[in-house]
């Protein structure tokens, strides 16, 4: 199949849970995808084999030694152009023959490259949250000027631009996040204090990294999410509703101002959104099996405990405050998660620590990303600092 053909797809975080989802929806697809760029933090082994499977020809490594090492062990070979940092990685972001691309870093860092494929005039897909949570009103801003098309891959936003293709705005009553409920949804709460990092990391739907599967354990996702749809969608925070479904079928609601609700569902598993974005707007068979209506399967709903999952609650807060909160909330929670992970902090210190933060920090009003950025490095002081 000639290049021209295929679209040109870079891929930020290619080694990480959503980039190797992605590597299956280009490895069923090679007549109409092709990897134009892809990068890592610092696993370059793993970023090296993608190069020479995919014959990709520009990579990143955003970590320093790690390209040190990766130069020295000449792992990449001669058809891959290997960068190194956070620069480069913008760079990639606007790489000049790339048609989309997908932003699947995880953290704040994938803010900057999805300003610069912003700017480059890129589709984009966009699996990280965390860049629309913290510099959500600058991205929109951006994308609605370059008249860019930002694609939601996460899961519940691409169910809901699924589900509102076609209508208008005023049409819609208001949006319905489902939520799995994570490995606790039924846990007694006096057993919260004794949850380790090992528990909390094994979600029981997804397979994802263990910074997410922590914030599905606590909500805190959702919380991020609920943000995510309102700059994506542009609904306020009494528009938006969670409900818990288990199983993760259904994918997310829209209910319209006559009573209808429209549901996209799939199985639990990233490659149906990632590809929906890839191939956007054309459609094509999936990677993996889809529902089986000849086998008996059950779907169930219910309202999040507000006592379980205090996360789902600051995260509302943060986003009636506005300003700078939800960049606050954020970084706040990456702080929380990452201590928690390491043994520092006990699980029921993170909803104690974005709350603190929420509590100290003045965040009423962010002119410009220099701002934002200053407050998210005061967030995540305030937050290694944090004591019970
Ligand atoms: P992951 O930890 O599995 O992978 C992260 C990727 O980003 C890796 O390739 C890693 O090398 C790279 N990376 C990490 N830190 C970096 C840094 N500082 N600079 C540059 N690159 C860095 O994460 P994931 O689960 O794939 O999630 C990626 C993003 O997608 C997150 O924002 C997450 O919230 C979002 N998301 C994930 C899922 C899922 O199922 N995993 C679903 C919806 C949304
Ligand atoms: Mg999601």
């Amino acid at each position: 199949m000639p290049d021209s053909t295929r679209k040109k797809i870079v891929l930020l975080g290619a080694t990480g849970s959503i980039g190797s989802n992605t590597l299956r929806v280009l490895r069923e697809h090679p007549d109409r995808l092709t990897l134009a760029g892809v990068s890592a933090r610092s696993n370059y082994r793993a970023l090296a084999e993608i190069c020479t499977e995919f014959k990709v020809p520009h990579a990143v490594l955003t970590d320093p030694q790690a390209y040190q090492k990766a130069q020295a062990e000449k792992v990449f070979d001669g058809n891959t152009q290997l960068a190194c940092g956070a620069e480069a990685l913008s760079g990639l972001a606007g790489l000049p023959e790339a048609d989309t691309v997908l932003i699947a870093v995880v953290g704040a860092c994938g803010l900057q490259p999805t300003l610069a494929a912003i700017e480059a005039g890129k589709d984009i897909a966009l699996a990280n949250k965390e860049a629309l949570v913290l510099g959500g009103a600058f991205v929109i801003e951006r994308a609605r000027a370059k008249g860019v098309r930002i694609l939601p891959t996460d899961s519940e936003h691409n169910a809901i631009f699924q589900c509102l293709e076609g209508h208008s705005p005023a049409q819609v009553e208001r949006i319905i996040l489902t939520a799995s409920g994570g490995p606790f949804r039924e846990t007694p709460l006096t057993d919260f204090a004794k949850v380790r990092p090992a528990d909390a990391v094994r979600h029981p739907n997804w397979s994802m990294g263990h910074k997410i599967s922590v914030d599905s354990s606590t909500m805190a996702n959702k919380g991020l999410e609920l943000i995510e749809a309102h700059w994506l969608f542009g609904l306020p925070p009494e528009q938006l509703q969670v409900v818990i479904h288990p199983q993760s079928i259904a994918h997310s609601f829209v209910q319209f101002i006559d009573g209808s609700i429209l549901a996209q569902m799939s199985p639990p598993s990233m490659t149906f959104p990632i590809q929906h974005c890839l191939l956007y707007p054309e459609r094509a068979p999936s990677v993996e099996p889809t529902l089986n209506f000849q086998e008996a399967f059950q779907l169930e709903f219910s309202p999040p405990d507000p006592q379980r999952f205090p996360c789902l609650e600051l995260a509302y807060q943060a986003l009636r405050n506005g300003g700078g909160a939800p960049a606050v909330f954020n970084a706040a929670n990456e702080i929380a998660v990452e201590r928690f992970l390491k043994d520092e902090l006990p699980y029921l210190a993170i909803p104690k620590l974005i709350d603190a933060a929420l509590e100290q920090l003045a965040t009423t009003a962010v002119p410009n990303i220099d701002a934002l950025l200053a407050l998210d490095s005061e967030a995540r002081v305030l937050g290694r600092e944090f004591k019970l």
